[in-house]
C-alpha cells in the first residue's frame, strides 16, 4: 500500500477497531481532520485531482445505509442486485472508470463503523428468505484495498449465519491472500472483471493482465471457492473477435465450468459527463472512438447492432465449449429486447434474473 501517500482520519472514527487495524499497518502519521471539507483544501490546487485523490485515504463514519438496492440504470433491465458501499473509490485508474464524474470526493474513503454494517447484514439476512446476490464492487474495487483493511475476513464473518445471501467481491486486483487463508464459504463469490488483454493494457492503469487476474481465480477455485467473471466493458477495436476470444480460451482452460456461478456481459456506456473527463485524463483512450449512439437513460452506448455482434460473438466462444453449456449468463444494464435478441429466450422480469442468478447449479 506504498502509493497512498496521506491518510485522513475524521475525529469521530478514530477509536473504531477498523482504524486502528489499518493505521497499524500503515507507516504513515494521520491527519485527525474534523470533517471531509479539509481533505477537499488540501487537493484543491492538483492538476489532476482524481489522479491525487488515488493516493489519499480517509478513514470516516458512514452516515448513510450502507446497503441499498443496485440502482442500475433507468429504463433498462435491473438484476435485483444489493450493493454495500462500505469503500468508495479505487486506486486504479481506468479511463472509463464511471467513478471519476460519479463521486464528488474524489479521495479514497473507508468507512469503519462496521457494527453499523453488520446490523444491516443482519437485516437484510432475516428480511429476505430466499437466495439474493449482494456485492461491494459498486463503487470501488472489492479487493484493491483488503492487504490494508481485511475487509473481506469481516465481511465473511458476517455473511456465515446468511447462506441465502451470495455476498460476490469483484475484482480486477490479484489480491486474494487473505482470500486464500480463510475458511471458504460457500455463499461466498470472488468476482474478476475481464477485458481483453489490449484493452486492459490501454484502459485499465495500474490492473494486472487479465491472464494474471484469471490466474487468481484459478488459485481461489483450488481453495473452494465459486468464482464469477464481468465482461464488462466490452470495447470495440479492430481485433475485438480475437482479443476476446483468447481470453475467453485461457478462462475455459483454467476455471472449470461448475465453479462458475456467473458471467456477465456489459457493453462500454457511460453520462456524457464523463467523455470530457475522459478527454483530459486519457485522450489516447479507445472509449473516445467508439459508434456511440444515446441509450433511453441518456448514456452514450455503443451502437445497439454493434453490441448485439459483440454480446453474441463473445457468449458463443463459452457455448462452443460443452463444458460451458450450463453456466448462467446475463446482460448488465440493458433493454428487455436486446436481453431478447441476445439469449433467444423471452424476457425475464427483474425478480426472476435475481431467483436465476441466485439459485445455486446443483
Ligand atoms: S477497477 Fe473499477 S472502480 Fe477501479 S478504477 Fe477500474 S472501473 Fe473504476
Amino acid at each position: 500500500m506504498n502509493f497512498i501517500e496521506k491518510v485522513f482520519v475524521v475525529a469521530e472514527a478514530y477509536s473504531y477497531p477498523l482504524t486502528q487495524r489499518i493505521l497499524n499497518q500503515l507507516q504513515l502519521k494521520p491527519q485527525i481532520v474534523s470533517g471531509t471539507e479539509e481533505v477537499r483544501q488540501e487537493i484543491a490546487g492538483e492538476e489532476d485531482i482524481i489522479k491525487k485523490g488515488k493516493k489519499i485515504l480517509v478513514l470516516d463514519i458512514s452516515k448513510a445505509k450502507f446497503i441499498k438496492p443496485c440502482p442500475c440504470t433507468p429504463v433498462y433491465l435491473g438484476c435485483g442486485y444489493l450493493v454495500i458501499n462500505a469503500d468508495l473509490n479505487c486506486p486504479l485508474d481506468c479511463s472509463y472508470c464511471i467513478l471519476q464524474s460519479y463521486l464528488d470526493q474524489p479521495w479514497l474513503t473507508v468507512f469503519v463503523n462496521q457494527d453499523q454494517l453488520a446490523q444491516e447484514i443482519s437485516y437484510w439476512g432475516h428480511k429476505r428468505k430466499g437466495y439474493f446476490r449482494i456485492g461491494t464492487g459498486e463503487l470501488g474495487d472489492s479487493l484493491a484495498l483488503d492487504p490494508l483493511t481485511q475487509r473481506s475476513r469481516d465481511l465473511c464473518q458476517m455473511f456465515f449465519s446468511y447462506p441465502q445471501a451470495i455476498l460476490e467481491l469483484k475484482t480486477k486486483t490479484t489480491s486474494i491472500d487473505l482470500i486464500l487463508k480463510q475458511k471458504c464459504l460457500p455463499n461466498v463469490v470472488i468476482a474478476w472483471s475481464l477485458n481483453a488483454e489490449e484493452i486492459a493494457h490501454r484502459e485499465e492503469k495500474g490492473a494486472p493482465p487479465v491472464k494474471d487476474r484469471l490466474l487468481a481465480a484459478k488459485e481461489v477455485v483450488k481453495k473452494g471457492y465459486r468464482v464469477a467473471f464481468h465482461f464488462d466493458p466490452l470495447i470495440w477495436y479492430r481485433n475485438w473477435e480475437e482479443g476476446y476470444g483468447q481470453v475467453v480460451e485461457f478462462l475455459m482452460a483454467n476455471i472449470p465450468a461448475e465453479k462458475v456461478a456467473w458471467i456477465s456481459l456489459g457493453a462500454l456506456r457511460f453520462p456524457p459527463q464523463l467523455k470530457a473527463i475522459i478527454k483530459k485524463r486519457f485522450p489516447n483512450s479507445l472509449c473516445l472512438t467508439q459508434e456511440f449512439i444515446r441509450g433511453l437513460d441518456g448514456k452514450y452506448r455503443i451502437f445497439r447492432p454493434l453490441r448485439v455482434e459483440m454480446y453474441r460473438q463473445v457468449m458463443n466462444f463459452f457455448k462452443a465449449s460443452k463444458r460451458y453449456q450450463k453456466v448462467k449468463f446475463y446482460l448488465c444494464m440493458e433493454s428487455a429486447e436486446v436481453w431478447n435478441e441476445v439469449m433467444g429466450e423471452k424476457k425475464r422480469s427483474e425478480r426472476g434474473i435475481c431467483v436465476f442468478l441466485s439459485r445455486p447449479l446443483n
